[in-house]
């Protein structure tokens, strides 16, 4: 099998696929103000340029796929894109990251069409604040959760509860969130804010560092799982006493790139290196038909030499990336 790997020797398993810009959510700390169309004019990949794209990856040993967004459940066709991809030859894992908004309707369809692992953002469960960090006026809380209950019903496999932690707005949930975790499989991941070109007040005011909770934790009985090979960024805990295990995402910790086993694609077809990267190579026009394969593969290959080590968040630089609606996080 084919293999992926860039000029530090990281190997590349995981696609993370934007498949529109546009969101429903106005979260303060990602699209503050809300999705406006006039920033995306471009119409996002067709499900067939999305066969072929995700086709050449998984000849390079790409073998899991992320559908996500902005908000990949505002696409008609994320039925048809999740089971073109799904039935992609090479592709182990389909997983998708969503605000939950239609997780209740769409659970279901969703595992049908071969979308196994699940990612849902919830950054309070008090609903006032949550109303408050997401501006999402029509999609109260319990609608969020009874998707993320329907989700485990349904058999969804991991299921992450993402929450951005933010000083003075949710941080003193902590106790809540890990509660969840202890009789749900529900694996609560707390993520460091990063800061954009869209949310600098807000960093400002409400960044908040994650190493006190990793150390808290630990004083609380739970126990850092060693790190397997293939395992993303977060630094894992568990607890005999809890079904589910929390995550700690911190992307401006030392080290944080080195374990980086990702690529992404934005909804139009680009391919970044980095989330914080500067420069994007288009890989729209050879979509078009599978005979553009061996062309294609071959961009992925020679842009990935260019990779950088690491993003350069801590010295203020974020890149190309207004906000991370634009790319998925
Ligand atoms: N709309 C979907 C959702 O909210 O889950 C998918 C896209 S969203 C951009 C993906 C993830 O990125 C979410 O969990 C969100 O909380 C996180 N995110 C967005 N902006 C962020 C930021 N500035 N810092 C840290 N995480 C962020
Ligand atoms: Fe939308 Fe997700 Fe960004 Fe919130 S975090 S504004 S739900 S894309």
């Amino acid at each position: 099998m084919a293999s992926l790997t860039d000029s530090f020797k990281r190997r590349f398993s995981y696609l993370r696929l934007s498949v529109t810009d546009a969101c429903n959510f106005g979260c303060s700390y990602c699209l503050p103000g809300g999705y406006s169309r006039a920033c995306s004019p471009a119409a996002p990949l067709l499900p067939a340029e999305i066969r072929n794209l995700v086709a050449a990856f998984a000849q390079l040993g790409v073998s899991k796929v992320r559908l996500t967004g902005g908000e990949p459940t505002l696409r008609r066709d994320i039925l048809e894109i999740a089971r073109t991809i799904s039935e992609t030859p090479g592709i182990r894992t389909v997983a998708i990251t969503t605000n939950g908004y239609r997780l209740k309707e769409l659970a279901e369809p969703l595992f049908a069409a071969g979308v196994t692992a699940l990612n849902v953002s919830v950054d309070s469960l008090d609903p006032d604040v949550f109303m408050r960090i997401t501006d999402a006026r029509s999609t109260p809380l319990a609608k969020v959760l009874s998707g993320v209950d329907e989700a485990l019903r349904m058999g969804f496999r991991p299921i992450k509860i993402n929450v951005v932690l933010l000083r003075g707005m949710n941080d003193s949930e902590l106790p809540s969130f890990i509660e969840w975790s202890r009789t749900k499989p529900v694996h609560i991941r707390f993520i460091e804010l990063m800061r954009t070109a869209q949310n600098g007040d807000l960093f400002a005011q409400h960044h908040v560092s994650t190493g006190p909770l990793c150390e808290r934790l630990i004083r609380e009985g739970w126990i850092s799982k060693p790190r397997e090979m293939d395992d993303g960024p977060a630094r894992e805990f568990i607890h005999p006493e809890f079904r589910g295990s929390i995550g700690i995402i911190s992307p401006y910790a030392h080290g944080f790139c080195e374990s980086c086993n990702r690529l992404r694609v934005t909804s139009r077809g680009d391919l970044r290196l980095c989330l914080f990267g500067e420069a994007d190579e288009p890989l729209r026009p050879f979509l078009r038909d599978s005979s553009q394969r061996p062309e294609l593969i071959e961009r992925i290959r020679s842009a990935l030499k260019e990779k950088p080590l690491s993003h350069l968040l801590n010295e203020g630089k974020y890149g190309n990336t207004e906000n991370l609606s634009s790319i998925g996080g």
